[in-house]
């Protein structure tokens, strides 16, 4: 790391203008037309430099939130663990972030704070919206350069909040150019591109990592991690995706650290799982978190479950239905959150389905109480949202319905609208067990000789069934009430 840059200029890096969102060239000029610094940063550098197609631009500027915001009318301000700018476009969301700085040790100035839940104390997501009465709690170091003692009856929220463990709650002290790129996770995620000369600027040594191949921390890897341990998690996304190594001082810590990830919040360590196995590359991100042992801490009764043994075999499911999966993405499909939980766990969820109807529990509700437990035993570290989890229990419960193809069941079956994810469930799992295949072919036979039931079963119901057809025969239509009296402002004689 120096204190000068290396720039790699424009006729030494392969990223052309062509390849980045015009909405974020836009943004780039408007904020230096007002006098700003700004620059492309992060994830989309990255791809671009190594000629992937990025999933988004994010830029940094010099302008604070408040200056973004007069500078754009599209733009709405988000978040409170860390404050960002969106600025909105038809089709797109620029992500714009001012330049941030990590305080020091010595500056932070620690007060011994009581050890406490500091998961409970993080935002559910990163992006919620800002509460500015929002002050830190009592317990935590709360840690501020600019705290304005001027407003005494109203604390201002402190920028920098670290619980007394080391782990970042809030994060929002400005800083330069340079002190924002050493704050970012990794040195390939930490180059600028910047419109006044379209030059690459590298203060930490990504563009040898880049060629390398490496997924290196900046800074001290065991402080980052502590910091916010979804930087394991990442290292491993990203490892994963672009076919990287983690550098060797990164991954020990890594190895050392794990189980900080339990300390995340779960509502974000969420939408990570999802980034983790909905990118293509799944599988092979499932082999790096068990070879770490990070998914034991993540799914620590699956991964148990995994290691035990059917008839001389270990359970091979989850990664099998994530390569299903993988493949599904890389054929451009998408793939829905809770078909990709569904698929990944329904045999654990099953299995102990099973156990309960041994038990002498009736089939519906040992299905509930096995999906119930399961949600139950993850949602410390993973919390899956009520919506996902019934979509879940729905593709298990409509499993039953395949059995019945005689009368109008199926019929009725193929036009709810959980048929087509059900029959995904079906088709995965009969691949991989080599049961119930007839009944897959009977049922993709019966989808063919039915396009238009299967057309309807996709809209909307009120598209296709208006509320006057869905109206049972004989009843009739209610009236609104007439009005009593004269209409409002009607002159009284
Ligand atoms: P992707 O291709 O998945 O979008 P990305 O690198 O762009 O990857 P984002 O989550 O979009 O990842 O974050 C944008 C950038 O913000 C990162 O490249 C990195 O520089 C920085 N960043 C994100 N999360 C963290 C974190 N937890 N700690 C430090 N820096 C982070
Ligand atoms: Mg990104």
């Amino acid at each position: 790391m120096s204190d000068t840059p290396v720039i790699i200029p424009r006729s030494d890096h392969p990223i052309s203008r062509k390849w980045i969102s015009q909405n974020a060239i836009r943004v780039l000029y408007r904020l230096k037309e007002s006098g700003h610094l700004a620059y492309l940063v992060g994830g989309g550098v990255r791809d671009l430099l190594l000629g992937r197609e990025p999933k988004d631009f994010d830029i940094a500027t010099d302008a604070k939130p408040n200056e973004i915001k007069k500078i754009f009318r599209n733009c709405r301000l988000i978040g409170r663990r860390f404050r960002l700018a969106h600025i909105h476009f038809h089709d797109e969301i620029i992500e714009v972030a001012t330049f941030r700085s990590s305080i020091t040790d010595e500056e932070s100035a620690v007060e011994t704070a009581a050890k406490g839940p500091a998961d409970a104390l993080l935002p559910t997501h990163d992006a919620l919206p800002v509460d500015s009465t929002a002050s830190g709690p009592p317990g935590f170091a709360a840690v501020s350069a600019v705290q304005s003692s001027a407003h005494a009856e109203r604390p201002r929220p402190p920028r920098m909040l670290k619980s007394g463990d080391g782990m970042i709650l809030r994060d929002n002290v400005f800083g330069t150019p340079e002190q924002d790129a050493i704050r970012r996770d990794f040195t390939v995620n930490a180059l600028f591109y910047g419109i006044a000369d379209y030059a690459v600027i590298d203060y930490v040594g990504g563009m040898e990592d880049l060629r390398k191949g490496l997924i290196r921390i900046i800074g001290d890897p065991v402080v980052r991690f502590t910091e916010d341990p979804v930087r394991m998690v990442r290292a491993v996304r990203f490892a994963a995706v672009l076919g990287f190594e983690i550098e060797a001082k990164t991954y020990e810590a890594l190895l050392d650290h794990k189980d900080k990830i339990a300390l995340a919040s779960p509502a974000r360590m969420y939408e990570e799982v999802q980034k983790l196995f909905l990118l293509g590359e799944g599988e092979k991100t499932f082999q790096i978190l068990r070879h770490t042992g990070m998914f034991g801490v993540l799914f620590p009764h699956v991964d148990a479950w995994i290691d035990t043994e059917e008839e001389g075999f270990p359970h091979i499911w989850v990664g099998k239905a994530l390569e299903w999966v993988d493949t599904c993405v890389q054929a451009g499909r998408k793939v829905q959150p809770h078909i990709l939980l569904c698929l990944m766990f329904g045999q654990y969820v099953e299995k102990k389905a099973a156990r309960l109807r041994s038990g002498g529990m009736a089939p519906l509700d040992a299905l509930d109480t096995a999906v119930a437990e399961f949600l139950a035993e993850i949602v410390t570290r993973v919390q899956v949202p009520r919506k996902v989890a019934l979509a879940i229990r729905e593709i298990l419960w409509n499993q039953g319905r395949f059995e019945k193809t005689q009368g109008k069941a199926p019929l009725y079956f193929l036009r709810r609208p959980g048929f087509a994810d059900a029959f995904e469930y079906l088709r995965f799992t009969s691949e991989l067990t080599g049961e119930r295949l007839e009944l897959r072919a009977w049922w993709k036979e019966f989808i063919r000789a039915h396009p238009v039931m299967q057309g309807e079963a996709a809209q909307p119901p009120e598209k296709h069934a208006p509320a006057q057809a869905r109206r049972p025969e004989g009843q009739k239509r209610r009236r609104r009430p007439r009005r009593r009296g004269p209409k409002p402002g009607t002159p009284k004689t």
